[in-house]
């Protein structure tokens, strides 16, 4: 009996102290979840999972699952075999790559019932991988290879060698759910990235002016926030009409006051959708310095339009270079890449103020007249889009 199995380790920190269980229970959920469709056994123990019983074709896929899911540190592929010396041995040499190398072989022994301990065995496995690979020597303390035999109870032993990093973070749905101001660029999706590493659910809210803005241009979001829940699970979509607020703006505000105005309406609708949907938190993508709307001036003035929720920036304090890998790395970047116009682009004058006065700001926005009526207007008539993840 030989098979392969995916060891999967937890982060440390959120395990610790008396809410151990119900975060462990999320993220077994998660784990579950993400697995849909493939046929497995899910086996924990005490401090590590396992996935067994799989077609071995699908490791690969299921690795990339894995790597998906935050609460997970570390995973590796493993040679699961019964625990008798010799298949031991066979296993570990398939983790002795035929190259010149230092190594050393750990083991560690959960069944205590065998004749020889963890010194000994390891000892063994050794020298049995010396006799077969030239240019092999024993480094105990810095090896450039470790192969590792854990020795399970009921018989069972698993060997492996390396370790791959998986995505960190908390469990999805232990801190509560947060409204995403997501946009068509770079910025927001991976802020919705970073606040599902911390554990938020998310929703998201989109400003559509169209047919100023394209249908394909609405569409980017709506792919952007299915890659999203690949990370987040599921997430419902708010798509707001934002057009006649938009033309209101244009028409009756100073030309270099009219993105501070927007930003302001965009975070009231975003905070009275949210409240009415279980949010706690709103999350944008805003990078200080990052354009004029986002001096710190003029996020003053965009969070007086905030009532009360907090309004989470995850990117604050990034470089739109670090924004950029990441977006590569989670895969939003293909998509931001498009070209289509945000709503954004559309009225937008040529020299925004750069530091807005809260008092010009809220004068310019109270010649608006009937923006209530507008702003109840454009939440009664929001799309709503439920996605959820295609794994
Ligand atoms: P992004 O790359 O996320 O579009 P950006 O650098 O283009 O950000 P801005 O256009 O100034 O920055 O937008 C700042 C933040 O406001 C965005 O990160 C996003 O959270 C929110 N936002 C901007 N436009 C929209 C929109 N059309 N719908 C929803 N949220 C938006
Ligand atoms: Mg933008």
């Amino acid at each position: 009996m030989k098979s392969k199995v995916i060891l999967l380790r937890y982060g440390e920190i959120f395990l610790k102290g008396r809410n151990k269980s119900y975060f462990e229970k999320l993220l077994i959920d998660n784990i579950k979840a993400k697995l849909d469709g493939i046929k497995c056994e899910f086996l924990r123990t005490q401090n590590r999972y396992y996935i067994e019983d799989y077609d071995e074709e699908l490791t690969d896929e299921i690795v990339r699952r894995m790597k998906e899911v935050f609460g997970l540190h570390s995973l590796s592929v493993a040679t699961k075999v019964r625990t008798d010396y010799d298949s031991i041995n066979e296993a570990a040499l398939e983790y002795a790559p035929d190259v010149e190398t230092t190594f050393r072989v750990s083991v560690n022994r959960a069944d205590k019932s065998l004749d020889k301990n963890s010194a000994q065995i390891g000892a063994d496995v050794g020298a049995y991988i010396l006799q077969r690979r030239k240019g092999y020597k024993v480094n105990l303390h810095r090896p450039a290879l470790e192969i590792k035999v854990d020795i399970r109870e009921k018989g069972y032993s698993y060997v492996f060698s390396g370790v791959e990093e998986c995505a960190q973070g908390m469990p999805v749905g232990c801190s509560g759910k947060g409204m995403l101001l997501l946009s068509g660029g770079f910025d927001s999706p991976v802020a919705g990235y970073r606040m599902a590493r911390r554990g938020m659910e998310l929703c998201a809210v989109h400003y559509h002016s169209f047919p100023y803005t394209s249908e394909q241009a609405k569409q980017k979001v709506v792919d952007l926030a299915q890659v999203l829940t690949r990370y987040a699970g599921k997430i419902k979509l708010f798509v707001v009409p934002f057009t006649e607020i938009q033309f209101a703006i244009h028409e009756k505000c100073r030309a270099d006051y009219m993105i501070t105005i927007m930003r302001r309406i965009m975070i009231d609708i975003a905070e009275r959708v949210a409240r009415s949907n279980g949010c706690g938190a709103l999350i944008t993508g805003e990078s200080l310095g990052q354009v004029a709307s986002q001096t710190l001036q003029s996020l003053t003035v965009t969070n007086d339009a905030v009532q009360g929720l907090p309004v989470f920036r995850p990117l604050i304090g990034m470089d739109k270079y670090e924004i950029m890998q990441t977006a590569e790395k989670i895969g939003t970047y293909k998509l931001s890449e498009l070209p289509y116009q945000d709503c954004c682009t559309v009225f937008l004058p040529k020299n925004p103020v750069i530091k807005p006065s809260l008092d010009i700001a809220k004068k310019e926005q109270a010649k608006i007249d009937g923006l209530e009526a507008l702003v109840e207007q454009a939440i009664s008539n929001i799309e709503i889009i439920e996605l959820k993840p295609e794994n």
